[in-house]
């Protein structure tokens, strides 16, 4: 699963233009997961400029 870092995370919403799979959207000031539509192709984690979504071990 992914795990976002809000601290770092300016909500420039870059990623959620790229997902495939309309899983990552902006409400309330907060990026938000589905994490049901996530199927972990890491496309937005490649193109976050600030590096504020990173893979969770998990
Ligand atoms: S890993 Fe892929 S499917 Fe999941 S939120 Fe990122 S771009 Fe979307
Ligand atoms: S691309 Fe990075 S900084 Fe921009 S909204 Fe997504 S996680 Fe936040």
């Amino acid at each position: 699963m992914l795990n976002i870092i809000h601290e770092i995370c300016d909500l420039c919403g870059t990623c959620v233009s790229v997902c495939p799979f309309d899983a990552l959207e902006l409400f309330e000031n907060r990026l938000k997961l589905k994490e049901e539509n996530c199927t972990q192709c890491l496309l937005c984690l490649n193109v976050c400029p600030l590096h504020a979504i990173e893979e969770d071990s998990e």
